[in-house]
Parts: structure tokens; sequence; C-alpha cells
């Protein structure tokens, strides 16, 4: 694996992906390299309630707070590009400028997630490479964020120290070598496969129990025995 210092923006990899990549290898593999998707329960209630956190238009200000959603970032350096739900920009004297505003800004994200926190880091991973994308955009440090879990309607705060950072650093290293290789990792299967939204396509199991070769020898047998019974 290596590392580099800068991606060309052809080559930049899309961030939601990192939680894909967190929950599973060939999950993210088969959604960004083979272009599969399936909904299933969890995918489609996350976007759905994912969606309202960009319904309120794109910026308000509240005394001193600038509240700006959906805001597309990029970071050269990771190779990823993607958008913050939310980031609050309280003004500071310690702050960085934004275009188009005056004074200077500190910048908070917050992440909006469907259900409850998760034992997983994956949430807390998506949230640190957003940060780590303004840090670069805006030339500053944020060492906090926040997610938002719609069903409990709780905002956890979260520290995003350097273990969280050195991750992001070798996913997004490791998914642009699979990215670049077109290579899709084999199915390893797990207690994740349960919530699975493309369990029907990986096919889990059969990795499993059962090589592709017999699979097949399985699938024409089958076959042969159905038209064996059809022909009497
Ligand atoms: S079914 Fe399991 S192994 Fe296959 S992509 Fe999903 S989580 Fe990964």
């Amino acid at each position: 694996m290596h590392t580099r210092s800068d991606y060309p923006e052809d080559d930049w990899l899309a961030l939601s992906g990192l939680q894909h990549f967190a929950f599973c290898r060939r999950q993210w593999a088969l959604i960004h390299i083979e272009q599969q998707w399936q909904d299933n329960y969890l995918t489609t209630a996350g976007s759905l309630e994912h969606n309202r956190a960009h319904d309120y238009g794109e910026s308000e200000t509240r005394g001193n707070l600038l509240i700006m959603r959906d805001l597309r970032v990029f970071s050269r350096r990771l190779g990823i590009t993607g958008a913050c739900d939310v980031v609050e920009f309280r003004q500071s004297d310690v702050g960085v400028p934004l275009r188009g505003r005056d004074g200077t800004w500190i910048p908070y994200p917050v992440e909006y997630k469907h259900g409850a926190s998760k034992q997983t880091d994956a949430d807390r991973l998506q949230l640190c490479a957003e940060a780590m994308c303004l840090e670069e955009m805006l030339a500053c440090t944020i060492p906090e964020g926040a997610l938002f879990y719609q069903q409990t309607k709780h905002r956890e705060r979260v520290c995003l120290d350097n273990a969280l950072r050195n991750q992001i650093v070798t996913m997004t290293s490791e998914m642009h070598e699979l990215f670049s290789r077109g290579h899709t990792p084999k199915a390893k299967p797990s207690k994740s496969c349960m919530a699975c939204s493309l369990r029907d396509i990986c096919l889990p199991k059969l990795a499993k129990t059962r090589s592709a070769r017999q699979f097949i020898e399985e699938a024409i047998h089958e076959e042969s025995a159905i038209e064996k019974k059809d022909c009497i």
C-alpha cells in the first residue's frame, strides 16, 4: 500500500464510501467499483432522514452562528469528495476567514444519522473525514464535531483524535489501491451480513459453504433434474 501527497481530481472517491468501507470492504467495492446497489430498510430509512438535513436551504445566520447545509468538501491529500450535512461556523477572533463573509469563523461539522449511536466507528470516521476536508480547504484545525441521531434526537460530541485521523489515511489509501486495480475483495461472512443491503448480490453464504465450482456444478445438476422431470 502506498500513500501520496495529492490525488488528481479525476481520481477522487466518494467520501460517503468510507462508511461502506468500514462496514465491509467487499460491500464498498460492490457499490463503488462494480456500481451495484440495493436498498434495504436501513439504507432507505437512512437516506430519507438524511435528506431532511438538506431540506432547509443553504445557509442561515443566528446571532454569531452561521449554519451552512449540504456544504461540498474535498481533500486532495486523501483523494475524497462529498458533502457535509451541516457545518456550524461560530464567529471568533481565532477563526478563519470565509469568502463573502465578514469576520473570522470556527467551523464545527455536524452529521445527521439514521437510528441511534452505534458501537462501530463508521459514523465517527465519516465525520472525521469531513473535518479533515474542511481543515485542508480552510487551512484550520477542527478538534471536534458532532453526530445527530434522528431516532434518539441525541447529539453526540466526537473528539477528532489522531486514532480516527490515522484510520482515515490508511482506509483512503487502501480504497484508492483497490479502486485503481478494480479489485473486489472476497466475501468474509460476519454478523454484519444480516444488515447488509447487498446480501442478495454478495451471497456471503456461498463463500462460507461452497466454492464457486461447487455452486455451478450444483446449479447444473438442479437444472438437468428439472429438465428430466419436465420430460416425464
Ligand atoms: S453480505 Fe456480508 S460479506 Fe457480503 S458485502 Fe455484505 S457485509 Fe460484506
